[in-house]
């Protein structure tokens, strides 16, 4: 045990972190060891993750002074923000620019970094095809963990930066499942026209990070983007349909249609499906299948997840 790699895992209690936690833990013999950081180590996700063989210790990225001894003699960290609790592109690149200063302080080895376009690259403020939003960002929640990329590069941290992908769970937890319409028919609702929207079983993406940390620092200063297929929205709903045993239809409305649902975030995920259906080629060319595969040979498809998943799907 006091010969393996420790890998600091942020968001071990989340979706990402928790799928290279299960990984390290069912690889034994393999060269590393489990380091769970969270906020809360004596929470009931905290107790759990000790219980099944995980060091717990305690970090908030908002406190930088946490993060350097929850590296301290870590090998390598997987590093992930959550959007989705503040809403705030600055408090998530602060929250990187944390993590990066952390990294770099304890001398790490290896940072698998999962990140996400900086939209505003290919989309500038003043292209008015779709909103700019807290009057700096095209997809904040994008755009913030974009930019943080260079918080991990101009500091020389060894990073491996990790494109994710939509994931198939936001059709459970995200209110993205299939609805009935007045016709009582289940409708899919996705602003993506024709074009293929790449997406993974959450817990997946941190099962191909372990990939990544297992093939070592020679990934480091690479861009890996995963996914576990790039379908349709007619696609997806197909497989809604056979897995469900209900006729589904895709309902493929507007972005703009899809910002003016008015829950919070809706402008945000509006202009994101934009983005990936305006530059389906570049967004799809950049998560190609057959690498996601071959860091993850399990990797879950739409129909796998499906098969695994579809008792979890609200459908009211
Ligand atoms: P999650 O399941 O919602 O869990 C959030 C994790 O972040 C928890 O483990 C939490 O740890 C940790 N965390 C949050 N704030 C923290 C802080 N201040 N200090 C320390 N830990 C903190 O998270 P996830 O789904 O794995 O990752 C969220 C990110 O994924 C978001 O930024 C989102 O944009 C991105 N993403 C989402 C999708 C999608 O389709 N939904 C696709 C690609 C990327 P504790 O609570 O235990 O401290």
């Amino acid at each position: 045990m006091a010969d393996k790699k420790i890998i600091a895992v942020v968001g071990a209690t989340g979706a990402q972190g928790g799928g290279l936690v299960q990984a390290i833990l069912d690889d034994p013999d393999g060269p590393f060891r489990v380091r769970a950081l969270t906020r809360d180590p004596h929470g009931e996700k905290g107790k759990q993750l000790a219980s099944r063989g995980a060091e717990v210790v305690r970090a908030d990225l908002d406190d930088p002074g946490s993060l350097r001894p929850a590296f301290r003699g870590a090998h390598g960290a997987f590093c992930v923000t959550n959007y989705w609790e503040h809403f705030s592109p600055e408090k998530e690149l602060s929250q990187a620019t944390n993590l990066a200063e952390a990294a770099k302080a304890e001398g790490l080895k290896h940072v698998v970094w999962s990140t996400l376009e900086d939209t505003r690259r290919w989309v500038p403020l003043d292209d008015d095809r779709m909103p700019t939003l807290m009057g700096a960002y095209k997809v904040p929640h994008f755009d913030a963990k974009g930019e943080a990329d260079l918080a991990f590069a101009s500091r020389g941290v060894p990073t491996t930066f990790l494109l994710t992908s939509f994931y198939w769970d936001n059709l459970i937890h995200f209110g993205m499942g299939p609805k009935p319409g007045p016709d009582g028919k289940l409708a899919f609702t996705l602003p993506m026209g024709d074009k293929k929207l790449p997406g993974i079983a959450a817990g997946d993406i941190g099962r191909c990070a372990y990939g990544i940390f297992m093939r070592g620092s020679a990934y480091a200063g690479k861009t890996v983007g995963i996914a576990g297929a790039h379908l349709t929205g007619a696609k997806m709903a197909a497989s809604l349909e056979k897995a469900l045993g209900r006729e589904v239809v895709y309902n493929a409305v507007t972005p703009e249609v899809y910002r003016g649902f008015g829950f919070p975030g809706a402008d945000d995920l509006g202009n994101m499906f934009q983005f990936k259906h305006d530059f389906e080629r570049e967004f799809c060319g950049a998560r190609k299948l057959d690498e996601s595969r071959a860091l993850y040979p399990a990797l879950q498809n739409f129909d796998t997840w499906l098969a695994a998943n579809k008792a979890r799907i609200p459908l009211e």
